[in-house]
């Protein structure tokens, strides 16, 4: 029995040709945290900055000549992570932007079958996807390459290199569990 209304989709492993067939909408708040590789592109304390927001919204569209129709899916989201600047070395926030469409295919050998074929990217319905393993694929493809500060803080730069602090305390902070060794000794 179908509820569309009440149905609650998830998004770990979404049943994509029911949420196609309902017109289903998911829109959610999805901690950095909870996206492991992109979490490691983030500068230092970025954890703090919040959430990815994001929306998936599918519908079922004719295929082309006689095909059958098939579920496609429309993937937004937007993010601001701190990555780090490739000049000073310090933190810049840079907005992160999906837009994109997928079709869905039968499974995996299908979709790699017609993926030099089709514009849009192609997921598999089998096994089902997991929405934020798909969230997180886009938003590690939207990293630029070298993130840049358009005018770097100075105050960042003086931190990077900051002659007022003396070695020991450095190594200290790089390697304090190396630093109570020899402390122990
Ligand atoms: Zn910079």
């Amino acid at each position: 029995m179908k509820t569309p209304h009440k149905h609650t989709w998830n998004p770990d492993r979404l049943d994509a040709r029911a949420f196609a067939e309902a017109g289903g909408v998911l829109q959610l708040d999805t901690p950095l945290s909870r996206l492991p590789r992109l979490r490691n592109e983030a500068a230092g304390e970025s954890a703090a900055l919040g959430d990815v927001r994001w929306a998936a919204r599918s519908e079922m569209r004719p295929g082309g000549a006689g095909a059958p129709r098939s579920p496609w899916m429309h993937l937004t989201a937007h993010a601001t992570i701190a990555l780090t600047c490739q000049r000073c070395l310090g933190p810049v926030d840079t907005p992160l932007e999906v837009d994109r469409w997928f079709r869905f295919v039968a499974d995996e050998a299908t979709a790699e079958a017609q993926d030099d074929d089709a514009e849009e990217d192609l997921l598999a319905l089998e096994p089902r996807p997991n929405l934020f393993e798909v969230l997180e694929d886009e938003l590690l493809m939207a990293l630029p390459l070298v993130p840049l500060h358009g005018t770097c803080p100075v105050d960042v730069v003086l931190k990077a290199v900051d002659p007022e602090v003396p070695d020991e305390d450095v190594a200290m902070r790089k390697h304090p569990f190396a630093a109570l060794e020899r402390l122990k000794k």
